[in-house]
């Protein structure tokens, strides 16, 4: 390597070959072979925008019980605390985990992404706001991340999408994303819940993330915080990666299918 930098008389095509590598990638990446395409099989998710929604917030003040719109005409909450552990686990912090997980999974993989909050202390937007900033992303995927707080013997993941549709994106590719993460998540080992929705499907019609989306959008209930097994899970740093992975295989097959 010394010897070819040092040389002054290498021909000009030459110099070009080595110049490339050494501003594509500083020191690390001796011996890496790559051109200068990023559109390598290891980002398959180059150019894409991924918005993810660790759902519920940080904090909570008295806006929480402000009045939005559901997407379909009437009003809810701004926001809601949500569930948590048998133990105190918050499903708050638990969503913030496994997107921040995702965010560096996806990122590595090429994609570009948001998250609707910016830390697990802070006063979260309103659900509204939070399908508006992700329609002003352009994302290509959009995530919601939660968990549920059913029966202590329910157990399994849901995927929700907005049901009966209210544009054609709704109408296609949100049902076409929430299948095919469904089909990943049980693919990596995850179970359908056990006690709510069909294989692992459930279409609402009263989520307004997903009513009030123009983009590809699902909710995911990744498992019930407070079942035993699935809290195991879910209060474990690697449980949580696992769940991160999974969800982000559900992504990259969506987003990379034909
Ligand atoms: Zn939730």
């Amino acid at each position: 390597m010394a010897v070819v930098l040092s040389s002054c008389t290498i021909p000009t095509d030459q110099a070009v070959t080595v110049a490339e590598p050494a501003e594509q990638a500083p020191a690390p990446r001796l011996g890496s072979a790559r051109g200068a395409s990023v559109d390598t099989p290891d980002q398959p998710l180059t150019g894409k925008t991924v918005f993810l929604d660790p759902g519920h917030s940080g904090s909570h003040d008295a806006a929480m019980t402000a009045q939005v719109p559901t997407g379909r005409g009437g009003t809810k909450d701004c926001q809601t605390t949500g569930t948590s552990t048998a133990t105190g686990y918050p499903e708050h912090t638990f969503t913030w985990e496994v997107a921040g997980l995702m965010r560096s999974e996806l990122e590595v993989r090429g994609a570009r992404v948001e998250l609707s909050r910016p830390d697990d202390t802070s006063v979260g937007s309103c659900v509204d706001e939070r399908a508006a900033a992700a329609n002003e992303s352009g994302a290509d995927a959009v995530v919601a991340i939660h968990a549920d707080g059913a029966g202590i013997d329910d157990h399994g993941f849901h995927v929700s999408y907005s049901a009966p549709a209210l544009n054609g994106v709704q109408a296609g590719a949100s049902v076409e994303f929430a299948e095919t993460m469904r089909d990943a998540l049980v693919e990596r080992g995850l179970v359908p819940a056990t006690y709510i929705g069909d294989d692992g499907l459930l279409p609402r019609a009263d989520l307004a993330g997903l009513n009030l989306s123009e983009r590809p959008s699902i909710l995911v209930e990744l498992g019930n915080m407070r079942n035993p097994a699935d809290a195991l899970r879910m209060t474990d740093e690697a449980g949580r990666a696992d769940y991160a992975q999974s969800v982000v295989h559900g992504v990259v097959e969506f987003l990379s299918g034909p």
